[in-house]
Protein backbone atom coordinates (compact mmCIF):
# COMPACT_ATOMS: atom_id res chain seq x y z
CA UNK A 1 0.00 0.00 0.00
CA UNK A 2 1.14 3.63 -1.11
CA UNK A 3 2.40 5.58 1.95
CA UNK A 4 0.11 8.12 2.66
CA UNK A 5 2.13 11.77 2.16
CA UNK A 6 2.54 14.07 4.91
CA UNK A 7 3.97 17.71 4.94
CA UNK A 8 7.17 18.02 5.97
CA UNK A 9 5.86 20.37 8.90
CA UNK A 10 4.48 17.57 10.20
CA UNK A 11 6.10 14.68 9.24
CA UNK A 12 9.31 16.84 11.27
CA UNK A 13 7.15 17.67 14.23
CA UNK A 14 9.34 17.37 17.33
CA UNK A 15 7.87 14.67 19.41
CA UNK A 16 10.36 15.14 22.40
CA UNK A 17 11.43 18.73 23.90
CA UNK A 18 15.20 17.77 23.03
CA UNK A 19 13.94 18.13 19.18
CA UNK A 20 12.63 21.91 19.89
CA UNK A 21 15.11 23.89 18.04
CA UNK A 22 15.39 28.06 19.23
CA UNK A 23 13.74 28.19 22.38
CA UNK A 24 15.73 26.52 24.49
CA UNK A 25 14.75 28.81 27.67
CA UNK A 26 11.57 28.03 27.27
CA UNK A 27 12.19 24.52 27.10
CA UNK A 28 14.16 24.63 30.46
CA UNK A 29 11.48 26.54 32.13
CA UNK A 30 8.60 24.17 31.28
CA UNK A 31 11.19 21.00 31.11
CA UNK A 32 11.53 22.39 35.63
CA UNK A 33 8.19 22.81 36.15
CA UNK A 34 7.58 19.26 34.91
CA UNK A 35 9.91 18.12 37.29
CA UNK A 36 9.25 19.89 40.29
CA UNK A 37 5.51 19.66 39.61
CA UNK A 38 5.17 23.41 39.64
CA UNK A 39 2.49 23.87 36.74
CA UNK A 40 0.66 26.84 36.46
CA UNK A 41 -3.52 26.93 35.28
CA UNK A 42 -2.55 28.97 32.26
CA UNK A 43 0.25 29.28 30.14
CA UNK A 44 0.09 31.63 27.01
CA UNK A 45 2.24 30.86 24.23
CA UNK A 46 3.05 34.11 22.50
CA UNK A 47 5.36 34.31 18.95
CA UNK A 48 5.23 35.04 15.20
CA UNK A 49 3.77 32.52 13.00
CA UNK A 50 5.52 28.82 12.45
CA UNK A 51 8.04 29.29 15.22
CA UNK A 52 6.81 25.91 18.04
CA UNK A 53 3.87 27.71 20.01
CA UNK A 54 1.44 24.80 19.43
CA UNK A 55 4.19 22.17 19.17
CA UNK A 56 5.39 23.42 22.48
CA UNK A 57 1.71 23.41 23.97
CA UNK A 58 0.96 19.68 22.74
CA UNK A 59 4.36 18.68 24.18
CA UNK A 60 3.48 20.12 27.54
CA UNK A 61 0.24 18.66 27.63
CA UNK A 62 1.92 14.81 26.40
CA UNK A 63 4.51 14.93 29.40
CA UNK A 64 1.57 16.13 31.70
CA UNK A 65 -0.46 13.02 30.85
CA UNK A 66 2.29 10.67 30.29
CA UNK A 67 2.20 7.65 32.08
CA UNK A 68 5.74 6.79 31.24
CA UNK A 69 8.33 9.93 30.95
CA UNK A 70 11.51 9.32 29.98
CA UNK A 71 14.00 11.06 31.84
CA UNK A 72 11.69 12.67 34.06
CA UNK A 73 9.99 14.92 31.34
CA UNK A 74 9.77 13.72 27.85
CA UNK A 75 6.95 12.64 26.79
CA UNK A 76 7.30 8.76 25.96
CA UNK A 77 5.30 8.48 22.59
CA UNK A 78 4.49 5.23 23.19
CA UNK A 79 1.92 5.56 25.81
CA UNK A 80 -1.87 5.52 25.17
CA UNK A 81 -2.01 8.94 26.40
CA UNK A 82 0.87 10.10 24.02
CA UNK A 83 -0.19 8.39 21.20
CA UNK A 84 -3.82 9.52 21.56
CA UNK A 85 -2.57 13.24 21.48
CA UNK A 86 -0.39 12.64 18.60
CA UNK A 87 -3.24 10.83 16.65
CA UNK A 88 -5.90 13.87 17.95
CA UNK A 89 -8.17 11.37 19.40
CA UNK A 90 -7.57 12.50 23.32
CA UNK A 91 -10.52 13.46 25.18
CA UNK A 92 -8.68 14.77 27.90
CA UNK A 93 -6.09 17.28 25.23
CA UNK A 94 -8.77 19.29 23.53
CA UNK A 95 -7.41 21.30 20.70
CA UNK A 96 -9.57 24.41 19.82
CA UNK A 97 -9.17 26.58 17.26
CA UNK A 98 -9.98 30.52 18.05
CA UNK A 99 -9.87 31.66 14.58
CA UNK A 100 -12.85 29.68 13.52
CA UNK A 101 -14.81 28.71 17.53
CA UNK A 102 -14.54 32.47 18.67
CA UNK A 103 -17.69 33.00 19.98
CA UNK A 104 -19.60 33.02 23.79
CA UNK A 105 -21.40 29.47 22.87
CA UNK A 106 -17.79 27.50 21.81
CA UNK A 107 -16.38 29.05 25.33
CA UNK A 108 -19.65 27.67 26.93
CA UNK A 109 -19.04 24.48 25.64
CA UNK A 110 -15.54 24.46 27.54
CA UNK A 111 -17.24 25.45 30.65
CA UNK A 112 -19.77 22.69 29.63
CA UNK A 113 -17.29 20.20 29.98
CA UNK A 114 -14.94 21.60 32.65
CA UNK A 115 -16.78 19.57 35.42
CA UNK A 116 -15.93 15.95 34.07
CA UNK A 117 -12.89 14.93 35.31
CA UNK A 118 -10.24 13.51 32.90
CA UNK A 119 -9.37 9.96 32.25
CA UNK A 120 -5.62 11.12 33.02
CA UNK A 121 -4.13 13.56 35.15
CA UNK A 122 -5.22 16.45 33.53
CA UNK A 123 -7.66 17.82 31.25
CA UNK A 124 -6.03 20.43 29.00
CA UNK A 125 -7.66 22.99 26.45
CA UNK A 126 -5.32 24.21 23.94
CA UNK A 127 -6.53 27.47 22.27
CA UNK A 128 -5.08 28.07 19.11
CA UNK A 129 -5.06 32.05 18.35
CA UNK A 130 -6.47 33.24 21.13
CA UNK A 131 -6.78 36.93 20.56
CA UNK A 132 -9.72 35.41 17.91
CA UNK A 133 -12.09 35.45 20.39
CA UNK A 134 -14.66 37.18 20.79
CA UNK A 135 -15.04 39.74 24.12
CA UNK A 136 -18.35 37.70 25.31
CA UNK A 137 -16.12 34.45 25.14
CA UNK A 138 -13.08 36.06 26.27
CA UNK A 139 -15.13 37.27 29.30
CA UNK A 140 -16.69 33.53 29.33
CA UNK A 141 -13.23 32.43 29.55
CA UNK A 142 -12.10 34.81 32.47
CA UNK A 143 -14.50 33.20 34.53
CA UNK A 144 -13.42 29.97 34.46
CA UNK A 145 -9.88 30.94 34.58
CA UNK A 146 -10.59 32.55 37.95
CA UNK A 147 -11.22 29.62 39.78
CA UNK A 148 -10.38 26.49 37.50
CA UNK A 149 -10.01 23.02 39.35
CA UNK A 150 -7.24 21.98 40.27
CA UNK A 151 -6.75 19.41 37.09
CA UNK A 152 -7.25 22.00 34.26
CA UNK A 153 -5.11 23.77 32.22
CA UNK A 154 -5.05 25.69 29.71
CA UNK A 155 -2.84 26.32 27.15
CA UNK A 156 -2.97 29.87 24.91
CA UNK A 157 -1.11 30.46 21.80
CA UNK A 158 -1.41 33.48 20.05
CA UNK A 159 0.21 35.97 17.56
CA UNK A 160 -0.68 38.80 18.79
CA UNK A 161 -0.60 39.11 22.43
CA UNK A 162 -1.30 42.66 22.59
CA UNK A 163 -5.04 41.96 21.69
CA UNK A 164 -5.41 39.31 24.54
CA UNK A 165 -7.31 40.83 27.41
CA UNK A 166 -4.91 42.27 30.13
CA UNK A 167 -7.16 40.38 32.47
CA UNK A 168 -6.48 37.05 30.71
CA UNK A 169 -2.82 38.06 30.37
CA UNK A 170 -2.14 38.28 34.07
CA UNK A 171 -3.70 35.34 34.74
CA UNK A 172 -1.05 32.93 32.22
CA UNK A 173 2.40 32.48 32.92
CA UNK A 174 3.45 33.59 29.42
CA UNK A 175 6.29 32.36 27.28
CA UNK A 176 7.47 34.36 24.08
CA UNK A 177 8.92 32.53 21.58
CA UNK A 178 11.60 33.95 19.46
CA UNK A 179 11.65 33.56 15.67
CA UNK A 180 14.36 31.32 14.89
CA UNK A 181 17.66 32.14 13.33
CA UNK A 182 18.77 31.02 10.00
CA UNK A 183 21.34 29.25 11.28
CA UNK A 184 19.05 26.73 12.89
CA UNK A 185 16.25 26.80 9.86
CA UNK A 186 19.12 26.09 7.42
CA UNK A 187 20.81 22.97 9.71
CA UNK A 188 17.27 21.78 10.26
CA UNK A 189 16.25 22.11 6.48
CA UNK A 190 19.77 20.45 5.75
CA UNK A 191 18.56 17.65 8.07
CA UNK A 192 15.51 16.70 6.74
CA UNK A 193 16.55 16.39 2.92
CA UNK A 194 19.61 14.25 4.09
CA UNK A 195 16.96 12.26 5.75
CA UNK A 196 14.44 12.24 2.34
CA UNK A 197 17.67 11.46 0.48
CA UNK A 198 16.95 14.88 -1.49
CA UNK A 199 20.13 16.89 -2.77
CA UNK A 200 19.86 20.87 -1.96
CA UNK A 201 22.17 23.30 -3.16
CA UNK A 202 23.68 25.08 0.26
CA UNK A 203 22.73 28.59 -1.56
CA UNK A 204 19.10 27.36 -2.13
CA UNK A 205 18.60 26.36 1.93
CA UNK A 206 20.23 30.28 2.65
CA UNK A 207 17.37 31.77 0.29
CA UNK A 208 14.55 29.77 1.31
CA UNK A 209 15.62 30.43 5.08
CA UNK A 210 16.15 33.86 4.42
CA UNK A 211 12.83 34.07 3.04
CA UNK A 212 11.03 32.30 6.24
CA UNK A 213 11.89 35.49 8.27
CA UNK A 214 12.58 33.04 11.66
CA UNK A 215 9.54 30.99 10.61
CA UNK A 216 10.63 27.29 10.71
CA UNK A 217 7.03 26.39 9.29
CA UNK A 218 7.08 28.01 6.30
CA UNK A 219 10.74 26.96 5.59
CA UNK A 220 9.40 23.48 5.90
CA UNK A 221 6.30 24.67 3.59
CA UNK A 222 8.34 25.97 0.81
CA UNK A 223 11.04 23.18 0.91
CA UNK A 224 7.76 20.72 0.74
CA UNK A 225 7.10 22.68 -2.61
CA UNK A 226 10.30 22.64 -3.80
CA UNK A 227 10.56 18.82 -3.76
CA UNK A 228 6.98 18.27 -5.16
CA UNK A 229 7.85 20.21 -7.98
CA UNK A 230 11.38 18.66 -8.71
CA UNK A 231 12.78 15.80 -8.97
CA UNK A 232 16.41 16.45 -9.37
CA UNK A 233 18.59 18.48 -7.11
CA UNK A 234 17.79 22.01 -6.05
CA UNK A 235 20.03 24.89 -6.81
CA UNK A 236 19.61 28.53 -6.19
CA UNK A 237 18.53 29.19 -9.54
CA UNK A 238 15.50 26.96 -9.57
CA UNK A 239 14.73 28.39 -5.73
CA UNK A 240 14.97 31.70 -7.10
CA UNK A 241 12.91 31.45 -10.43
CA UNK A 242 10.05 29.67 -7.55
CA UNK A 243 10.04 32.13 -5.46
CA UNK A 244 10.49 35.06 -7.44
CA UNK A 245 13.56 36.27 -6.60
CA UNK A 246 15.60 37.92 -9.03
CA UNK A 247 19.25 36.38 -10.80
CA UNK A 248 21.69 37.52 -8.00
CA UNK A 249 24.29 38.14 -11.02
CA UNK A 250 21.67 41.12 -12.12
CA UNK A 251 22.55 43.37 -8.58
CA UNK A 252 26.43 42.38 -8.93
CA UNK A 253 25.86 44.38 -12.28
CA UNK A 254 24.19 46.44 -10.87
CA UNK A 255 27.35 46.95 -8.53
CA UNK A 256 29.68 47.47 -11.63
CA UNK A 257 27.44 49.92 -13.07
CA UNK A 258 27.18 51.94 -9.97
CA UNK A 259 30.39 52.14 -9.72
CA UNK A 260 30.96 53.52 -13.56
CA UNK A 261 27.80 56.29 -12.57
CA UNK A 262 25.62 54.80 -16.10
CA UNK A 263 22.57 56.37 -15.39
CA UNK A 264 21.38 54.57 -18.15
CA UNK A 265 21.88 51.40 -16.81
CA UNK A 266 17.87 52.49 -14.00
CA UNK A 267 16.15 52.36 -17.14
CA UNK A 268 17.22 48.68 -18.13
CA UNK A 269 17.51 47.61 -14.78
CA UNK A 270 14.14 48.44 -14.18
CA UNK A 271 12.85 47.68 -17.45
CA UNK A 272 14.27 44.18 -16.70
CA UNK A 273 12.20 43.62 -13.54
CA UNK A 274 8.88 44.84 -15.13
CA UNK A 275 9.42 42.56 -18.00
CA UNK A 276 10.27 39.52 -15.82
CA UNK A 277 6.38 40.58 -14.11
CA UNK A 278 8.26 40.95 -10.48
CA UNK A 279 6.30 43.13 -7.52
CA UNK A 280 8.33 46.36 -7.96
CA UNK A 281 7.95 46.87 -3.79
CA UNK A 282 9.30 43.29 -3.21
CA UNK A 283 12.42 44.21 -5.44
CA UNK A 284 13.47 47.01 -3.68
CA UNK A 285 13.58 44.34 0.08
CA UNK A 286 15.38 42.07 -2.44
CA UNK A 287 18.00 45.37 -3.26
CA UNK A 288 18.27 46.04 0.40
CA UNK A 289 19.38 42.39 1.36
CA UNK A 290 22.46 43.36 -1.42
CA UNK A 291 23.66 45.85 -0.18
CA UNK A 292 23.07 45.14 3.65
CA UNK A 293 25.44 41.86 3.02
CA UNK A 294 27.72 44.39 0.93
CA UNK A 295 28.15 46.61 4.31
CA UNK A 296 28.27 43.55 6.34
CA UNK A 297 31.26 42.36 4.55
CA UNK A 298 32.82 46.18 5.17
CA UNK A 299 32.29 45.41 8.93
CA UNK A 300 32.38 42.10 9.76
CA UNK A 301 33.20 38.97 6.98
CA UNK A 302 31.42 36.41 8.91
CA UNK A 303 28.14 37.13 8.79
CA UNK A 304 28.14 35.90 5.44
CA UNK A 305 28.86 32.63 6.30
CA UNK A 306 26.05 30.79 4.70
CA UNK A 307 26.57 32.02 1.09
CA UNK A 308 28.62 29.48 -0.55
CA UNK A 309 32.38 30.44 -1.97
CA UNK A 310 31.51 31.58 -5.24
CA UNK A 311 28.64 34.32 -4.14
CA UNK A 312 30.68 35.24 -1.62
CA UNK A 313 33.26 35.77 -3.79
CA UNK A 314 31.20 37.64 -5.91
CA UNK A 315 29.91 39.91 -2.84
CA UNK A 316 33.64 40.75 -1.89
CA UNK A 317 34.69 42.14 -5.21
CA UNK A 318 31.42 44.29 -5.63
CA UNK A 319 32.01 45.25 -1.39
CA UNK A 320 35.42 46.85 -2.82
CA UNK A 321 33.68 48.97 -5.08
CA UNK A 322 31.92 50.83 -2.35
CA UNK A 323 32.87 53.31 0.87
CA UNK A 324 31.19 52.62 3.90
CA UNK A 325 29.53 55.88 3.51
CA UNK A 326 27.97 55.20 -0.05
CA UNK A 327 26.41 51.79 1.12
CA UNK A 328 24.76 53.55 3.80
CA UNK A 329 23.40 55.90 1.55
CA UNK A 330 22.00 54.09 -0.21
CA UNK A 331 20.16 51.68 2.26
CA UNK A 332 18.95 54.84 3.37
CA UNK A 333 17.31 56.07 -0.05
CA UNK A 334 16.02 51.99 -0.55
CA UNK A 335 14.13 52.44 2.88
CA UNK A 336 12.70 56.10 2.36
CA UNK A 337 11.31 54.46 -0.43
CA UNK A 338 9.74 51.66 1.26
CA UNK A 339 7.93 53.98 4.06
CA UNK A 340 7.49 56.70 0.69
CA UNK A 341 5.29 54.24 -1.22
CA UNK A 342 4.33 51.41 0.95
CA UNK A 343 0.75 50.53 -0.80
CA UNK A 344 1.43 52.23 -4.88
CA UNK A 345 5.04 51.03 -6.00
CA UNK A 346 4.93 52.13 -9.35
CA UNK A 347 7.92 51.73 -12.37
CA UNK A 348 8.69 55.24 -12.04
CA UNK A 349 8.84 55.29 -8.15
CA UNK A 350 11.78 52.28 -8.93
CA UNK A 351 13.50 54.35 -11.57
CA UNK A 352 13.47 57.34 -9.45
CA UNK A 353 15.27 55.36 -6.90
CA UNK A 354 17.42 53.63 -8.77
CA UNK A 355 18.40 57.04 -10.42
CA UNK A 356 19.34 58.30 -6.92
CA UNK A 357 21.20 55.52 -6.29
CA UNK A 358 23.10 55.05 -9.44
CA UNK A 359 23.80 59.21 -9.21
CA UNK A 360 25.21 58.77 -5.46
CA UNK A 361 28.63 57.85 -7.01
CA UNK A 362 28.31 61.73 -7.57
CA UNK A 363 26.21 63.24 -4.46
CA UNK A 364 28.48 63.16 -1.33
CA UNK A 365 26.37 62.90 1.97
CA UNK A 366 26.30 65.54 4.46
CA UNK A 367 28.43 62.87 6.62
CA UNK A 368 30.88 62.73 3.76
CA UNK A 369 31.19 66.70 2.92
CA UNK A 370 31.29 67.77 6.92
CA UNK A 371 34.16 64.71 7.18
CA UNK A 372 35.87 66.33 4.68
CA UNK A 373 35.86 69.63 5.58
CA UNK A 374 37.04 68.48 8.78
CA UNK A 375 39.62 66.38 7.12
CA UNK A 376 40.69 69.67 5.15
CA UNK A 377 40.83 71.61 8.26
CA UNK A 378 43.38 69.29 10.03
CA UNK A 379 45.87 68.80 6.64
CA UNK A 380 45.47 73.28 6.68
CA UNK A 381 46.81 72.78 10.30
CA UNK A 382 49.34 69.71 10.28
CA UNK A 383 50.79 71.95 6.82
CA UNK A 384 51.59 74.82 8.96
CA UNK A 385 52.85 72.33 11.66
CA UNK A 386 55.70 71.11 9.37
CA UNK A 387 56.85 74.07 7.81
CA UNK A 388 57.22 75.24 11.06
CA UNK A 389 58.73 72.37 12.39
CA UNK A 390 61.13 72.61 9.03
CA UNK A 391 61.98 76.23 9.95
CA UNK A 392 63.07 75.76 13.18
CA UNK A 393 64.61 72.18 14.02
CA UNK A 394 67.76 73.71 15.67
CA UNK A 395 65.39 75.74 18.27
CA UNK A 396 63.28 72.43 19.43
CA UNK A 397 67.00 70.16 19.74
CA UNK A 398 68.29 73.19 22.27
CA UNK A 399 65.02 73.49 23.88
CA UNK A 400 65.29 69.91 24.70
CA UNK A 401 68.46 69.84 26.15
CA UNK A 402 68.16 73.35 27.83
CA UNK A 403 65.20 72.54 29.67
CA UNK A 404 64.27 69.10 29.68
CA UNK A 405 60.53 69.31 30.08
CA UNK A 406 58.12 66.58 30.33
CA UNK A 407 57.05 65.55 27.07
CA UNK A 408 53.26 66.78 27.90
CA UNK A 409 54.46 70.23 28.34
CA UNK A 410 56.43 70.19 25.00
CA UNK A 411 52.89 68.75 23.06
CA UNK A 412 51.55 71.74 24.82
CA UNK A 413 53.66 74.61 24.18
CA UNK A 414 53.87 73.28 20.78
CA UNK A 415 50.36 73.10 20.08
CA UNK A 416 49.56 76.22 21.72
CA UNK A 417 52.04 77.89 19.60
CA UNK A 418 50.44 76.20 16.56
CA UNK A 419 47.15 77.16 17.21
CA UNK A 420 47.98 80.84 16.82
CA UNK A 421 50.02 80.07 14.16
CA UNK A 422 47.26 78.58 11.79
CA UNK A 423 44.63 80.81 13.05
CA UNK A 424 47.17 83.61 11.14
CA UNK A 425 47.43 81.45 8.45
CA UNK A 426 43.64 81.08 8.02
CA UNK A 427 42.78 84.57 8.10
CA UNK A 428 45.68 85.07 5.41
CA UNK A 429 44.06 82.09 3.74
CA UNK A 430 40.71 83.60 3.72
CA UNK A 431 40.14 83.56 0.21
CA UNK A 432 41.01 79.70 0.45
CA UNK A 433 38.79 78.97 3.53
CA UNK A 434 35.65 80.43 1.48
CA UNK A 435 36.51 78.24 -1.76
CA UNK A 436 35.29 75.91 0.13
CA UNK A 437 32.79 77.19 2.38
CA UNK A 438 31.02 77.49 -1.24
CA UNK A 439 31.86 74.06 -2.34
CA UNK A 440 30.12 72.79 0.70
CA UNK A 441 27.56 74.94 -0.28
CA UNK A 442 27.39 73.32 -3.98
CA UNK A 443 27.32 69.66 -2.40
CA UNK A 444 24.24 70.60 -0.11
CA UNK A 445 22.62 71.88 -3.07
CA UNK A 446 22.96 69.15 -5.08
CA UNK A 447 21.84 66.48 -2.16
CA UNK A 448 19.23 68.75 -1.48
CA UNK A 449 17.72 68.75 -5.23
CA UNK A 450 17.93 64.50 -5.27
ZN1 LIG B 1 3.67 8.61 27.20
Amino acid sequence: MKEKYQILARRYRPQSFKEVIGQDSIVKTIKNSILYKRIAHAYLFSGTRGTGKTTLARLFAKALNCKNLKEETEPCNVCGSCTEIATSRSLDVIEIDGASNRGIDDIRQINDTIGYSPSGKYKIYIIDEVHMLTKEAFNALLKTLEEPPENIKFFFATTEPQKVLPTIISRCQRFELKRISNELIIDKLSAISKDLEREIEKDALYQISNFSEGSLRDAQSLLDQLFCYSDGKITLEYVNNALGFIDPDFFFELDSQISKANTSFAFDFVNKIHSLGKDLSYIIEELIEHFKNLLILKFNAKASKFLSEAILKKYVLSSALYQEEELFYILDTLTQATILHKNYFKKIHLETVMLKIIKSKNVLSLDILVKRLIELEKSLQSNQISNIEKKEPPQKNEFFQKQEPSKNEIDLQKVNFNLEETKKSISKDQSHYDTLVRFAQVELDAINKT
